[in-house]
């Protein structure tokens, strides 16, 4: 069967004009939808019940149910664990700035990037997410703590190019103004750089945020913490977001995660000036979250001071991720983790 939320406004025009119903009715079902984020078919009270009826011949309901919150002592961030209808589990993340509410959102079951440091490949990947899925975390949250969501990142488990297609659906949902209408600039999609997907993601036309988790500034020490990097190199990563700035006019954004050690001297800093001298882009520098028994430790402040400092004295944009949450296993994957593993 079908998953409703996942339909788009046109494909649900049309099967509600093929059930023989005029077209307004898919107008009002997009909104109990996406909109006012029901969680059944007999939640759209103008709906005849005849209709509602047939309509769960012919589609599922993608449900979400909340299995744990975690709140955070220090900051007022929650981390939502979900059970997905096949039992699986995954998470999500509020965060609650001055100006606005943030959520951040799992595009997988698991990951099979496999990446050092990260818990979210620990399992590989289970199974891909689907757009209504994607979209049912930032329902369940909004409605949750009854609050608007102003920013949504893509930032959770899962490698969202590798679950491209289920991803550019939920994201025209989740910015169609017949829906909630969010802002395609207030949302950030981050990838470990899977090439070719950068270059189609450009000829979208999206206004969002493109993140890429670099990491490192050499091939060789990124070979060492991300298994991808044998696949694509730096440089070609870094012309597929050069054409992505030519086309779309939107800075990319570097991901940089600091462990101690690794890939936080001096040395890396110049060599990630080198790489970026000149580009009209931002670096985001992360503390690594250490995650047992990966080895990887967090880099002292101090050193992540120096590494900043480095940056900006070439010219290049850089800030330091506030870490959010860090009591309650905020970082990627971790909750999920603890959660299947029994822990
Ligand atoms: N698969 C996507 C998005 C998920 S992870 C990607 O690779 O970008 C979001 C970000 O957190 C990525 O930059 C990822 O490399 C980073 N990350 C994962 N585990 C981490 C950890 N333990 N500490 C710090 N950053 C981590």
């Amino acid at each position: 069967m079908q998953d409703l939320k996942s339909l788009s406004y046109e494909e649900l025009l049309k099967n509600i004009t093929d059930l023989n119903e005029p077209g307004y009715r898919a107008e009002q079902i997009f909104g109990w939808l996406h909109k006012k984020m029901v969680s059944g078919f007999d939640e759209m009270l103008n709906v005849p019940a005849s209709l509602r009826n047939r309509m769960k011949e012919s589609f599922s309901f993608t449900g979400l149910t909340i299995a744990d919150v975690l709140e955070s002592k220090k900051d007022g961030t929650k981390k939502f664990l979900f059970r997905l209808e096949d039992g699986n589990v995954i998470e999500s993340v509020f965060m609650r700035y001055e100006h606005g509410c943030s959520v951040c959102i799992s595009s997988q079951v698991g990951c099979a990037m496999g990446c050092r440091f990260c818990a979210s490949g620990i399992g590989g990947k289970v199974r891909d997410l689907k757009a209504g899925e994607m979209l049912e975390q930032i329902y369940h949250i909004s409605k949750n703590e009854n609050e608007r969501i102003s920013n949504v990142v893509v930032m959770g488990t899962g490698e969202p190019f590798d679950n491209f297609d289920n991803f550019c659906r939920f994201y025209e949902l989740l910015t169609d103004k017949r829906g909630l209408g969010l802002s395609g600039r207030n949302v950030t999609v981050s990838t470990c750089g899977i090439v070719e997907k950068i270059y189609e993601l450009a000829e979208k036309g999206y206004p969002l945020t493109l993140a890429i988790s670099l990491h490192a500034p050499n091939d060789e020490l990124r070979r060492s913490m991300m298994p991808i990097a044998r696949k694509y190199s730096i440089s070609d990563i870094i012309k597929a977001c050069d054409d992505y700035f030519a086309v779309t006019g939107r800075r990319v954004t570097y991901e940089y995660s600091l462990a101690e050690g690794v890939n936080d001297t001096p040395e890396c800093a110049d060599e990630l000036s080198g790489l970026l001298a000149g580009k009209n882009c931002h670096v985001n520098l992360i503390p690594v979250n250490p995650v047992e028994g990966k080895g990887f430790e967090r880099a002292d402040i101090r050193r992540i001071t120096a590494f900043k400092n480095i940056l900006e004295k070439n010219g290049i944009n850089a800030t330091i991720r506030r870490g959010m949450g860090g009591d309650i296993d905020a970082a990627c994957g971790q909750l999920r983790r603890k959660y299947i593993s029994g822990g």
